[in-house]
This record gives structure tokens, sequence and C-alpha cells, in this order.
């Protein structure tokens, strides 16, 4: 009998061509946050002649999707991402800065491989459940604007993952490995100011300033900082500082504020604390304030049942089989990245991974291993609407090496390789390790019985949204 590794491997790669076709496609329309239209058109489209039932538009957000195929239990589900980064425009596979036909928008993010990775992994499972008569429901998930804006808090408060027995996803990157690592819930909130206007040396008396609003703010967070959790984080930036005259009193201001913490729970406390330094200002400076919720994500909570089955399906499917150039290319970008940073990685293996597996990688330009499973109790300081998910059922995740070992994230030079033949590798390796899971625990359902149980224990089986019932989807970005 066949393994399933070998079932796997030949659906996807039954398709290699086409996967990689639509993956350029998707890297070419380099479309940022809930501006995805001709992606999601283009995914849409593939799954719609694989046999994927598609519901369009879902959750009121015109680029959000869900596919299926089969129906009733056990049904899993795969997230797609496939939103760019504005300013990351790059020629494929150009290790000099180049922009790509005069764009602006880049997948220095590689969510175009995420996409059609994910895609191909759904596709995989179809073939097999047609194959093997195998009964259940499996969907793929168009999730827009995981970048800036949301998507999927914004789909699982519409329900829309409401019924999974499971969820998988993976995310580019230099290593392969399943991330077992929780990260931080976030909440992005615009406080913006309105004041009176004078000159600020005629009539002083009688102006309001908005802008003083703001620096009050940001002084009553900065001492609140003091007396928060040590593991969270707040960040602002000045969306609008009032205007250029220094002799008119401001009179509008705007500041726009990320708050984060280890729990979703504690981020929505934390964000009270905030709101109210806010209040406070607006009400040292006669000015009125009016509070936006723009959007806000969980902490990931792996579960760790569905993580050992990816790791499973990790360990059979293998490291993707780079060819010696895209191996020699990924060599020629890692000339160009800083030698302390590429230290610094290399302790970094040595520290969570061993010397043994640190020494293996030494020099390497690409992850040709795969890494053991590890859980880290540390949440990694980053955010993804992915934990979203993970409090509505069990979530696991995979990270597959499509870039040179060293690359930084959101750069121009992760751009050129999502483009390029290395991340293509990658992503029809992640098609494979996650259609080599869902296929395996779709065959066993104490296994998802398992993963349930302990996704419960986590979360209460409930999800907390960290956003207020009326926030909207910020689909022409925040103003
Ligand atoms: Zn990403």
């Amino acid at each position: 009998m066949e393994s399933l590794a070998a079932f796997v491997e030949q659906y996807v790669e039954a398709r290699r061509e086409r996967l990689i076709a639509l993956s350029e496609e998707i890297w070419r329309y380099a479309e940022v946050g809930f501006q995805e239209f001709q992606s999601a058109k283009a995914l849409e489209r593939f799954l719609e002649e694989e046999g994927f039932t598609v519901q369009k538009g879902v959750a009121g957000i015109p680029t959000a999707f869900v596919a299926t195929y089969g129906s009733g239990k056990p049904a899993i589900g795969f997230l797609g991402e496939y939103d760019a980064l504005f300013d990351l425009s790059q020629q494929a596979g150009s290790t000099d800065r180049a922009l790509f036909e005069n764009g602006t928008a880049g997948h220095g993010c590689g969510h175009n491989e995420l996409g059609v990775g994910s895609l191909a992994a759904a596709v995989a499972v179809k073939d097999y459940m047609q194959e093997h008569g195998l009964a259940g429901t499996v969907a793929y998930y168009g999730c827009p604007a995981e970048e800036d804006g949301s998507g999927k808090m914004f789909m699982a408060k519409a329900g829309i993952f409401d019924g999974l027995d499971g969820a998988l996803t993976w995310h580019p990157s230099s290593k392969n490995a399943v991330d077992g690592c929780s990260s931080l819930a976030c909440i992005g909130v615009l406080y913006r100011f309105h004041g009176r206007a004078t000159h600020a040396a005629g009539q002083p008396h009688l102006g309001r300033s908005a802008l003083d609003a703001c620096e009050l703010m940001n002084v009553g967070v900065n001492y609140l900082r003091e007396h928060m959790i040590q593991e969270a984080r707040i960040h602002y930036a000045y969306r609008d500082a009032g205007g250029a005259a220094p002799n008119v009193v401001q009179d509008h201001a705007a500041l726009y504020y990320f708050i984060r913490a280890p729990k979703v729970a504690q981020a929505v406390e934390l964000r009270e604390r905030v709101d109210n330094c806010a209040r406070g200002a607006a009400l040292m400076t006669g000015t009125t304030l009016e509070m936006t919720t723009t959007d806000g994500l969980c902490d990931f909570v792996p579960n760790q049942t569905l993580s050992q089955l990816l790791q499973q399906g990790l360990e059979q499917v293998g490291a993707p089989h780079f060819t010696q150039e895209q191996t020699a290319l990924a060599s020629q970008f890692q000339k160009g990245y800083p030698a302390a940073e590429l230290q610094a990685k290399q302790a970094s293996y040595e520290e969570d991974y061993g010397p043994e597996i640190a020494r293996r990688l030494e020099g390497k330009p690409l992850m040709d291993l795969v890494l053991p499973l590890r859980f880290d109790p540390k949440a990694s300081p980053g955010s993804t609407d992915v934990g979203d998910v993970s409090y509505v059922c069990p979530t696991a995740q995979l990270n597959m090496a499509t870039y040179a070992i060293g690359t930084p994230g959101h750069s121009w030079q992760l751009t050129a390789q999502s483009g390029c033949g290395i991340g293509h590798e990658g992503m029809l390796a992640a098609a494979k390790v996650m259609a080599h899971a869902a296929i395996n625990a779709m065959e066993h359902p104490e296994i998802l019985e398992q993963a349930k149980a302990e996704y419960e224990k986590a979360t209460g089986g409930k999800y907390l949204c960290p956003v207020p019932d009326d926030t909207k989807p910020m689909l022409d970005g925040v103003q």
C-alpha cells in the first residue's frame, strides 16, 4: 500500500505548474489589505474549477471567501492569506534593489505563497477524499488583510469558522518547523481630538488645542507603562499633527495606537486604561474625543495535538528540495545581509535547538532539514489574526523555508524570493505537509476529539472578540 506521503506528493505535484503560475499571478497583483480583488478572484476561480463551492464576499468583506468540498463531519479548514505590503515592490529573484513594473506594493511577507500553498493542500485533501471515499468537509478560507485590518477577526466575529473541527495554516519562513509558539493579542485604536483654532499669539485664550490633547495623552500612556504587565506593548504614531503652522492653534490632531498583551482579555483591559488617558487629555484641554477601533486580534493558542500531527507530516514529507541554482541564489541574497544578523540567527538556532542542529545549519543559505517540534511558553512579540481562529477551533501552524536564512521579514529581499523558485519549492512542500496532517486527522476522529478537549481547556471554548460589536472593517484603510 502506498503511504500517505506518496499520495499527497502525487496530488500536489500533478498541479505543480498551475500552482506556481497562480502564486506568480498573485505576486504580480501585489494587492494590499482589503484591496485583494484580483487575487481573491484568481484563487476562487481555481477552487471552482476543482469542484469546490465558493461563497464570495463573506463577513461583509468583498475579498473574503469560503470554498468547501464535501459535507458533514469531520470538517477541516485551511487558512489562506494573499495581501501585500506597501513600498516593497521588487523584481522577482533580483538581489539588487529594483522595482517591479513601477509598482509600489510587494509580497514582502510571502502571502502569495501562503494563499496558494493552503489552496494546494485543500485540493490535495479533496483528491484523497474522492479517491478513497473519505467522508467529511474540506474548506479553504480566503482571509484578506492579515497585515493590517485583521480580516480573520471579522470573519470569526461573523461566525465563518464555526463548526470546524480543526484549522491548519502555514507561513513562509527561513525554517522548516511547526510553530508551537503563541503571539500577542493586539488592538488598534484611532484617537482623534477636535479643538478650536485661533491666532496662537493674538487670542491664545480662545484656542483649544487638539495637538496638546495628543501630547498629554501620550504622557499619560507613558506613565501607564510602569503599571502594566511586563509583556504588554503599547506603541503609537501621529496620524495628524494638526497642521504645519505654529501660529495657529491646532483644532484637529490624531494618534494611532496599537495595544498588545499576551492574552486577548488582558489587551481588552489595557485598552480601557489607554482610552482613559485619552478621555483625561480631552478633559484637560477642553477638546472633544472621537475613538475608532480600527481592528484587533487575539493571541494565538497553538493546539499541541494538531501541531504534533503537522510535525508528523513534516517529518514524512521532509524539507523542500531546493535546486543548486536556488541554493546559489539564496547564498547571493545572504551576501547582502549584515554578518551580525547571520551570527544572531545562528545563535538563536543553538539556543532553541541545541548545538548539534546549529552545527548542521552553519553556513547554509537555505534550510534543508526539518527542525524538531518545540513549544515555547514565551509568546513571540508579534501578532497574527490566526489567533482569532485559534479561539474558535483547534488551530496549528507550520513554517516552511521559502527564503534564505537571515532574510529580514517585510523586506524587498523577501518580495524577491517570494516571486521565484525558492519560494515556490517551499510553498509546494508546505501544501504536502498540511494535506498529510489534515487527512490523518480526518481518518482518526479520536485525534480531533483530543484536539477539541485541549482547545476547550485552553480557551474555555469561547471566542472573546477583541473589538467592540459595532467595529467595521476599514475597507479603504485607516483614515
Ligand atoms: Zn505574513
